[in-house]
């Protein structure tokens, strides 16, 4: 059995480490670290867009080395990832941690005619990968939401990455270990037996300071936290990264986690550093290494890693529930009664509507209606009843099924919007409608379907 299944299998704690692809040469590999079970992991395009694959850096190592393969959607569409899968099984490589991505570098907005960067879900590719079979699947999750829509989304779309058939859970990187408690607890509360594992990085100041400076989507680090390890700069305890990333560390164990993923500790001298504290260190029980921590990151009122609060809105406005309200009542009326699904069903399987200009003049209707309403981009497969009327088009990643990791108190991480998902999940709060938010997957969109009518896509794939 694999490495990793067969360490959550016996719950025994394990360190997914995390391996350079972007440099040429391999590193020597880890079967275990500070005495807990390694395994390798190969991130995707995290340093720049153009990083080695990491299924090309995965075969420079042999097949008995159990591995992690990251797969992110960004600039990838279903067909690229069906392409991976066929690649991963050939390969026998079966641990897939599958994200939607951080925004491509070089994204595109599809002005000037340019085709727009589209990013693969990681809930469609969970729900690709489950269908082929044979794979262990991992999901992304970022706990470290601090405004309440925001962090509402966040656990909703994990419900259903959870739901599309996850198997474990790698979290965001963040030092809040509230927002790590938390999530454990829902993982506890709605009874799901999926693993979870924490993402922890020795945090110098110099890598402080450039997460801050260029905004890396997701992560928190607060102006407290940047003091800290100032002074400690200054005073000369730069080890203390590498104690403090140990206490992390054998913190998440205490708390449940099945093991943590070590990011950015690549190089032997540092492995060897981290190694050393979590060997002094991990006869202590969990009061203790918290007390440590805390006195390391000098806590004194709980929220030194919570940013300072900024909210786009606490509910949603009237007019934003009015317009819930009227597209509800024209999407049942038009697209859901059995009448119209019949009259429109009948209508659209005339042989007329195959002829170009006809085709055209539909597309344009349908755009010409629902663009200045809802923001329409004529994908084809209308989602909107799912999505409480907001397009998912609007999003710049065009992610359906909840939110990405990157936003910052509602913002998108695109910087120039609120998230329509922070959008979304406080309307559904406010209209009691929820568990569409958490229980409808949204199938993603094929190529083919974008630039065709939705109206007649939707009536002609229903039965009467
Ligand atoms: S989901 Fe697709 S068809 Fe529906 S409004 Fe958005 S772009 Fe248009």
């Amino acid at each position: 059995m694999p490495q990793l299944s067969s360490c959550f299998q016996k719950n025994q704690f394990c360190i997914l480490v995390e391996y350079l692809t972007s440099l040429n040469g391999i590193s020597p590999v880890k079967t275990e670290f500070a005495g807990y079970p390694a395994v390798m992991t190969l991130a995707d395009r995290v340093h720049s867009d153009h990083d080695m694959a990491p299924f090309a850096a995965s075969q420079q190592y042999p097949d008995s080395v159990d591995k992690v393969l990251h797969f992110a959607g960004k600039g990838r569409d279903i067909q690229d990832f069906e392409l991976f899968l066929l690649q991963a099984k050939a390969a026998k490589i079966n641990n897939l941690l599958l994200l939607t991505g951080d925004k491509l570098k070089a994204h595109c907005y599809g002005e000037d005619g340019s085709s727009r960067t589209r990013y693969l879900e990681s809930v469609n590719a969970v729900m690709a990968a489950k269908h082929y079979g044979g794979f262990h699947l991992g999901v992304a999750f970022n706990p470290f939401k601090y405004a309440e829509a925001e962090r509402d989304a966040q656990y909703l779309k994990l419900h259903k990455k959870l739901k599309a058939g996850a198997d474990f859970i790698i979290t965001q990187l963040g030092y809040d270990l509230d927002a790590l408690k938390q999530a454990k607890a829902f993982l506890k509360r709605y009874h799901y037996p999926q693993k979870i594992l924490a993402c922890v990085m020795p945090l110098s100041l110099a890598r402080a300071n450039f997460m801050v400076k260029h905004q890396v989507a997701g992560i928190v680090i607060t102006p407290h936290m940047l003091q800290v390890l100032a002074d400690e700069k200054q005073a000369g305890l730069d080890e203390r990264v590498y104690l403090r990333c140990a206490l992390q560390m054998l913190i998440c164990k205490h708390l449940g986690f099945a093991g943590i993923h070590l990011s950015a500790c690549h190089k032997p001298e540092e492995q060897i550093l981290l190694e050393s504290y979590i060997e002094q260190f991990r006869h202590l029980a969990l009061d203790e290494l918290e007390s440590l921590w805390n006195s390391l990151w000098q806590v004194k009122t709980g929220k030194e890693f919570v940013p300072e609060l900024s909210y786009y809105s606490r509910q949603p406005t009237s007019s934003q529930i009015i317009k819930y309200q009227q597209l509800h009542f024209m999407h049942e009326a038009l697209f859901e009664s059995k009448i119209a699904k019949g009259v429109e069903h009948f209508i659209f399987k005339a042989a007329w509507w195959k002829n170009t200009f006809a085709a055209k003049a539909l597309l344009k209707t349908e755009f010409i209606s629902k663009h200045g309403v809802v923001g329409c981009e004529s994908c084809g497969q209308c989602r909107l009843g799912d999505t409480l009327y907001i397009c998912p088009e609007t999003c710049p990643k065009g992610l359906a099924n909840g939110p990405c990791g990157g936003t910052t108190l509602d913002r998108c991480e695109f910087g120039d919007r609120e998230c329509i998902h922070s959008v979304k999940a406080r309307l559904a709060k406010a209209l009691g409608q929820t568990e569409v938010l958490k229980e409808k997957l949204i199938p993603t969109v094929p190529l083919e379907v974008r630039g065709t009518s939705s109206w007649k896509n939707w009536y002609l794939a229903t039965e009467v």
